[in-house]
């Protein structure tokens, strides 16, 4: 059996040894556009601020995949699936067969549209390693500009607060994750951030970077600002334009059953691009954390080699910003959800959402409170009532 997976992340790569250790004559081959070897991006964040060395966030040695008989090929891109006749077209003109296919592409960061030094992106390590030169370069004088309001915004927070640069955040919409907090939530995030020093701007969309070569500031609608260095945090999204005309059916990632199988039998999805059915939730939905791309990667191997289990897994996704826990369950979407309870207030300087999709809790978010967690994690696996829920946690 030729197995064919697309993109080298946790995903992909947890998919490969998991299907060695299942298979153990199968052909195994994993293309990845990175040349680097597994790493942890969890990692990424404590390898710049020093607390884990660079050779630490590696999950993988090189000479793993030779030990494994995987054939690893780096640095090359996928740029064409034929369906019918089981192919895939690479950027070094290669086409490689499969009788099986696995697509683990992940997602890309989307960019403003202008750049100098000083700019920078937060995914790969080759964006770490270039951060780690800036800061490197700039000692004292660095302050710090972040342009966004999401989960990459934060670890920029949290970067720059580490090493005391000073920090100018500004994000479209009234507050960070429009789409998942509501306005209370948003109001604590903020509160809290303009306690810890950082001077913020809601509603501020980009309009150009200020320097000549180096970077000096940046402007926004909000105003002007001072940033040596710019983090730039405006979500991202998958790269599917080579699967277009494929065949294989594509929305805000790849389409999946709770199998994690695409439209097109033999082709299977995982990790951050994946848009699978989730069985519990209820509804097809794309996800981005670490815990579900490597529980997917062990789960699609099985049902690659020919077991049929349903991917159930209430994945999290938990952070600590500049002091403030986060902690986000199951499916947090506004627009998914009927309802949004919210426990806490401002005030009590926590705050507790709980997601209601057809009377029941599908998702959960906790600011500094994180003892709810467990609760809302086992609602939702049990598909327990919303409003029993939050009887329990306001009680
Ligand atoms: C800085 C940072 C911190 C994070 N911190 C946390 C955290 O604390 N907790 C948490 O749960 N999650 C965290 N995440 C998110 C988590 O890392 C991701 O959810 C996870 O890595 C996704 O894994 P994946 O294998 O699906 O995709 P990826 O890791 O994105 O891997 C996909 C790979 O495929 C490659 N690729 C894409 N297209 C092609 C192509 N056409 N051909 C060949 N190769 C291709 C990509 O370059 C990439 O190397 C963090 C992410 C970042 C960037």
């Amino acid at each position: 059996m030729r197995y064919l997976i697309i993109g080298g992340g946790v995903a992909g790569t947890t998919a490969a040894g998991e299907l060695r250790r299942l298979d153990s004559s199968a052909e195994i081959t994993i293309v990845c556009d990175e040349h680097h070897p597994l790493y942890s991006r969890v990692l990424l964040p404590l390898y710049l601020n020093g607390k884990v060395e660079r050779e630490r966030i590696f999950l993988k040695k090189e000479s793993w995949y030779a030990d494994q008989e995987i054939e690893w090929l780096r640095g090359d891109v996928a740029v064409r699936l034929n369906v019918k006749n089981k192919f895939v077209e690479l950027l070094s003109g290669r086409e490689i067969e499969y009788d099986k296919l696995l697509l683990t592409t992940g997602s890309e960061v989307r960019v403003i549209d202008a750049d100098m030094r000083g700019v920078s992106y937060f995914r790969t390590l080759d964006d770490a390693d270039h951060m780690s030169q800036l800061f490197l370069e700039q000692g004292e004088d660095a302050h710090g500009g972040i342009y966004g309001g999401g989960f990459i915004a934060c670890e920029y927070l949290n970067l720059f607060g580490h090493f005391n640069i000073p920090i100018v955040l500004a994000h479209r919409g009234e507050h960070f994750w429009n789409g998942t907090l509501e306005s209370s939530s948003g109001e604590l995030m903020a509160k809290h951030l303009t306690e810890q020093g950082v001077e913020l701007y809601s509603n501020a969309d980009f309009k150009d970077l200020v320097g000549d070569k180096e970077l000096t500031g940046f402007t926004t609608n909000a105003g002007d600002h001072k940033a040596t260095l710019l983090g730039v945090g405006i979500g991202v999204g998958p790269d599917l334009s080579w699967l277009k005309d494929s065949g294989v059916e594509t929305g805000a990632g790849i389409k999946a059953d709770e199998y994690l199988e695409t439209n097109v039998p033999g082709i299977f999805t995982a990790g951050d691009v994946a848009e699978f059915y989730h069985p519990i939730l209820g509804r097809q939905l794309k996800l981005g954390n670490w815990m579900n791309s490597m529980s997917q990667g062990r789960a699609v191997a099985k049902n690659m080699v020919g077991d049929k289990a349903p991917f159930d897994l209430v994945s999290s996704y938990a952070m600590n910003v500049l002091g403030l826990d986060l902690i986000f369950v199951g499916d947090v979407e506004k627009a998914h959800s009927d309802q949004i309870h919210v426990i806490g207030s401002v005030e009590d300087g926590g705050i507790t959402q709980v997601h209601e999709r057809d009377g029941k809790v599908v998702g959960g978010v906790c600011l500094n409170r994180n003892t709810d967690r467990p609760t809302i994690t086992t609602g939702i696996k049990e598909k327990a009532s919303a409003s029993d829920i939050v009887n329990t946690l306001s009680g």
